[in-house]
């Protein structure tokens, strides 16, 4: 926590308070779903723009292939490894965004996953930032679920949520969004993984689109809720 002048305690509490309510009405989330770090990695790539549901199906055709290795999956021809994972949506995109990832880590790590992630955190975001098809929320994805390193993912639904709850800073960048959680709450793994699993939870069971804030577990601390203005509060 960078600071802790009242108003930041108080922002600290509050999103304690949400990050417990959601806690209770949904339980743990058990993310990241995955078999170890590469396919966590794979899994960050392939959920761009898409469901997880969608990403299952591509992940089950890579392991049936034998390509959940960096090796196997850069021996792979472009377009069997597109049509491996055409259920994830883009699927031409996305495999050479997934066989990009592979040569780099062979290039400037010799496969050395291990190795890769367990580097200072800020390099480590800043080499993943710099590889084809990695933007903030994929590095902060494997950052947080693959290294084990306190990075909140922000994604759509979370910025839906602080905009509805009244929390959200001005405009739409996503590092001022991240500071919001990175300056109010304890640099803490394992509560960045669950919240972040919360927030994707509840905007998918409650805080929808056209949002259903009479079910809704946070509704006596949401401006948007109590005015019943949800419906345009914003997707
Ligand atoms: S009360 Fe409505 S708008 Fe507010 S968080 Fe809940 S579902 Fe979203």
């Amino acid at each position: 926590m960078s600071t802790a002048s009242p108003s930041h305690l108080l922002l600290g509490r509050r999103f304690m308070v949400i990050y417990r309510r959601l806690l209770r009405r949904y339980g743990p989330q058990h993310w990241w779903p995955g078999d170890g770090a590469f396919e966590t990695i794979l899994g960050a790539i392939l959920t761009q723009n898409t469901s997880w549901k969608n990403v299952e199906g591509a992940l089950a055709s890579l392991k049936a292939a034998g390509a959940l290795r960096p090796d196997r999956l850069r021996a792979l021809p472009q377009e069997g490894l597109a049509r491996l994972i055409r259920s994830s949506g883009f699927f031409n995109v996305k495999a050479r965004r997934l066989k990009a990832f592979a040569q780099y880590l062979g290039d400037r790590h010799g496969d050395d996953l291990d190795a890769f992630l367990r580097q200072d955190p800020a390099a480590l975001r800043n080499e993943l930032l710099g590889v084809h098809g990695i933007g903030p929320e994929t590095a902060d994805d494997i950052l947080l679920y693959a290294a084990g390193a306190p990075f909140f993912v922000i994604d759509a639904y979370t910025k839906r949520i602080l905009r509805r709850l009244g929390v959200a800073p001005a405009g739409d960048d996503y590092g001022t969004f991240q500071a919001l959680f990175h300056d109010n709450l304890k640099q803490d793994v394992a509560l960045f993984n669950e919240y972040h699993a919360l927030l994707d939870r509840h905007a998918k069971e409650a805080c929808r689109k056209q949002p259903l804030c009479q079910r809704c577990c946070l509704l006596d601390l949401c401006p948007t809720g109590k005015s019943g203005t949800g419906a345009s509060g914003g997707g």
